[in-house]
């Protein structure tokens, strides 16, 4: 039975010692809390160089350690003293469950510290133990060191030696926490969600804001953004997710009153990333997302991009701008989101039948003269409700 697992990670390796030893230590926090949203016992977590490890034996925890932001690769492990002897007979034992008859194998070995003996001999040993157990029993086993049919790992590290068999992908990035705080626009559609996903996944804390559009948007638009937001913060257990709803029907009702038709959806836009804007402030965070992608939909060209933007001096991140929707589909499933988002909701009503898709650049500017922008703005984050979501809330222990 494996005792414990082998958590790899990736840039972080990059960093200087200090740097490297606060995501480091971050890494472990967000695995703890991983490991205690799924449920997995475990009696430690140790760091030591370029490794963590999970003490348990739980099967489940390598999946759910992959699972964490800054993982490469996760593996459940069988620990042994760091001599040849033990490592050796380890392999042997695992063979014999493994490897079938008329099966090759190879041995595949990786040494850090001081030993008395090399890689290649590790090597040697272990893959003779397991050779000679499997011809007492009668089977003829064959080495394969290039394409073999199973593959027995062994990690010779000072203290101790780890043999393993599998190898859990992990999510990749940096650990969730060390790259501050950004504000996300997340709406509920396919799009939004994937795109705070994949900046969490940068090490990025967001804090989610919807804005609701009611009257002219409904409660199932609503659900469906809080529901996509409840899967987000199951990414991100141990750090809280502050969502902020902001009223914005009111801003709709004054552009459709005082402004051009065709430009509703850009002041829309425009005005939501002030908002954004005053909240990031607010929250001492530094940037905002998106998840615009070109030319997804009609309004989405660069022209009207840049209308958006123009002017505003506000930070903007656009994470899928370069995806096609296959592929951001092929996330939102991976990472949870898509059920969340298909549900059935009502569409946005302010929206004209013909929305402007080649703003000139300064015409918005012009048209938000025709409303006071400010108020709009400064009201509609002043009645913004918090909701705070922890996914370890419910969790006690
Ligand atoms: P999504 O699938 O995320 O809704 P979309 O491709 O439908 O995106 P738009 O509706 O044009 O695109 O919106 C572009 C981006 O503006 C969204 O991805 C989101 O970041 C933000 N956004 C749009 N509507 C809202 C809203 N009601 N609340 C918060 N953010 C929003
Ligand atoms: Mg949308």
């Amino acid at each position: 039975m494996t005792d414990i697992i082998i958590v790899r990670y990736g840039e972080l390796a990059l960093k200087s010692t200090g740097v490297r030893n606060w995501y480091e230590r971050k890494l472990v926090q967000n695995i703890a809390a991983m490991l205690k949203l799924r449920g997995i016992k475990y009696s430690q977590i140790k760091r030591e160089w370029g490794r963590i490890f999970v003490h348990t034996t739980d099967p489940e925890a390598a999946g759910v350690v992959a699972d964490v932001f800054g993982v490469v690769s996760a593996s459940p492990a069988i620990s042994s003293d760091a001599t040849l002897a033990d490592a050796a007979k380890v392999c042997a034992d695992i063979g014999a469950g493994m490897i079938n008859d008329g099966e090759s194998f190879a041995i595949r070995t990786r040494r850090t510290g001081n030993h008395s003996f090399s890689s290649r001999d590790i090597g040697i040993k272990c893959g003779d133990a397991v050779w000679e157990h499997l011809e007492s029993v009668g089977q003829g086993p064959s080495v394969n060191l290039t394409d073999p049919d199973k593959e027995i790992f062994v990690e010779m590290r000072q203290t101790r030696a780890y043999i393993y068999t599998e190898i859990s992908k992990g999510v990749g990035g940096l650990p969730l926490g060390t790259q501050g705080k950004m504000v996300a626009l997340v709406s509920g559609g396919i799009d939004s969600p994937v795109s705070a996903w994949l900046m969490m996944k940068r090490g990025v804390e967001i804090i989610p804001v919807y804005c609701n559009n009611e009257p002219f948007s409904d409660e199932t638009t609503r659900e469906r953004a809080m529901d996509c937001i409840k899967v987000l913060a199951d990414w991100a257990p141990g750090h809280f997710m502050k969502v902020y709803e902001v009223p914005h029907g009111d801003n709709l009702t004054a552009f459709l009153t005082d402004c051009e038709y065709k430009n509703t959806c850009l002041l829309c836009r425009r005005t939501m990333y002030r908002e954004a804007f005053e909240i990031m402030k607010k929250e001492n965070a530094s940037g905002i997302i998106t998840g615009a992608s070109l030319g997804q939909v009609a309004s989405q060209t660069s022209a009207n991009m840049y209308a958006e933007i123009y002017g505003l001096g506000i930070p903007l991140y656009h994470p899928l701008i370069g995806l096609d929707k296959t592929e951001i589909i092929d996330i939102a499933n991976r990472i949870g989101t898509f059920n969340a988002s298909i549900k059935p909701v009502t569409c946005c009503t302010a929206v004209p039948d013909h929305p402007e898709v080649k703003a000139k650049v300064d015409a918005l500017a012009l048209e938000e003269k025709k409303v006071d922008i400010d108020e709009l703005v400064a009201d509609s984050v002043s009645g913004a409700k918090i909701i705070i979501i922890d996914s370890l809330s419910s969790i006690s222990g």
